[in-house]
């Protein structure tokens, strides 16, 4: 059944892919985004639909639509935005938590959050399963954007308990791929641009911190998988790619997969940079019967192609 769906965020990299997604299942589609970290290039192929619509709107502020479902995206994702103006991030997450949880109640909807592994700061479980309740100082730089978040669910959750809110909260771990912005300031995206350019690869500290990388088509494929069950699954979720490599593993395969002649330049290693994070998906994949199927290879083989045809200047090839 076609529904209206609200994405806040939806002009960034993981929520244009999401309205594409929901586009193609046949919905309306309202993009509500404020264009800080998204742009319009990521939706101008979706403006051709009838049933795609862009509001430019701050999430710190109420909006009033009427929708069946609400997909709640909107937050810069990468440090370098996030810390750029700290303030503006928490009330990003805090401000804008409370207004699309007020108009979910409103209007009886059913609403997706876009949590973070970020809340489990820098873990010393490992990998993190859903009940680790993390270790996040709440007084660095990326408090803005680890306690935002926390706080975020925090809401969700009474919101749940206290008027019934039909809520999915999700952990993402991190995911890549095309559409991320070339400045986004994220690993995967840095790296690539900077070995397609010739230029050294930024390697912040000594490198053997790790993640788990997951492919932007695995990610959207859970978001829509959670937001069909019944509604006594909630959440928290972590969806994400267990496969765990350390940083100067990733540079050495973008290295190799681009046939570039890059070096590696290392840099300090900024202020509480989480040293592990490899998610435990049992919980998801019990649940939503998924696990990732895009390789770390092939995603990166499939991102590197992207950005090769955007920096040549030519069409990005994507719908
Ligand atoms: P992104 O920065 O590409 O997208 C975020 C979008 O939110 C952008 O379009 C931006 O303009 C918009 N936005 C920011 N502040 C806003 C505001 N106040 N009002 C309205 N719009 C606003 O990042 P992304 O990777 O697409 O991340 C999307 C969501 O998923 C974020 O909430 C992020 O925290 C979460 N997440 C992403 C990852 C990842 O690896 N990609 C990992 C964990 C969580
Ligand atoms: N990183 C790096 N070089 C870069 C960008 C990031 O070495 O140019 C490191 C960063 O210090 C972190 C990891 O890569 O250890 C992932 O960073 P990213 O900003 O992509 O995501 P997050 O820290 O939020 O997981």
């Amino acid at each position: 059944m076609s529904k209206r769906i609200l994405v806040t965020g939806g002009a960034g990299f993981l929520g244009c892919h999401l309205c594409r997604e929901l586009l193609d299942e046949g919905h309306e589609v309202i993009c509500a985004d404020n264009l800080f970290t998204g742009s319009k290039a990521n939706i101008v192929q979706l403006l051709d639909s009838r049933r795609f619509e862009f509001l430019r709107h701050d999430v710190t502020f109420p909006l009033y639509v009427e929708v069946d479902d609400i997909y709640n995206l909107a937050c810069p994702a990468s440090p370098i935005h996030y810390q750029h103006d700290p303030v503006q991030t928490t009330k990003t997450s805090v401000h804008g938590a409370i207004n699309v949880l007020g108009l979910a109640k409103r209007v009886r909807a059913r609403i997706f959050q876009a949590s973070t592994s970020e809340v489990y700061g820098d873990p010393h479980q490992h990998p993190q399963r859903e009940d680790y309740w993390g270790r996040v100082n709440p007084i660095g730089p990326r408090s803005c954007y680890d306690e935002g978040k926390r706080c975020a669910e925090t809401l969700f959750f009474d919101y749940h308990r206290q008027n019934r809110v039909r809520i999915k909260v999700a952990r993402i771990f991190n995911t890549y791929g095309p559409r991320m912005h070339v400045n986004d300031g994220r690993v995967v995206s840095n790296f690539i641009v900077q070995a397609l350019g010739g230029q050294p690869l930024t390697v912040y500290g000594n490198g053997q911190q790790t993640r788990s990388f997951c492919y932007v088509t695995d990610m959207i494929d859970a978001i829509r998988r959670l937001m069909a069950t019944p509604d006594d699954i909630t959440g928290p979720m972590n969806l994400g790619n267990p496969v765990e490599v350390t940083i100067l593993e990733i540079a050495e395969k973008i290295i190799a997969l681009t046939n570039s002649r890059s070096k590696l330049i290392f840099h300090p290693s900024p202020i509480d940079d989480p040293v592990q994070r490899c998610p435990d998906i049992t919980f998801a994949k019990q649940t939503l019967g998924w696990q990732p199927q895009v390789g770390l290879e092939d995603g990166l083989t499939q991102t590197i192609a992207y950005f090769d045809k955007l920096l040549a200047g030519a069409n990005d090839g994507l719908r």
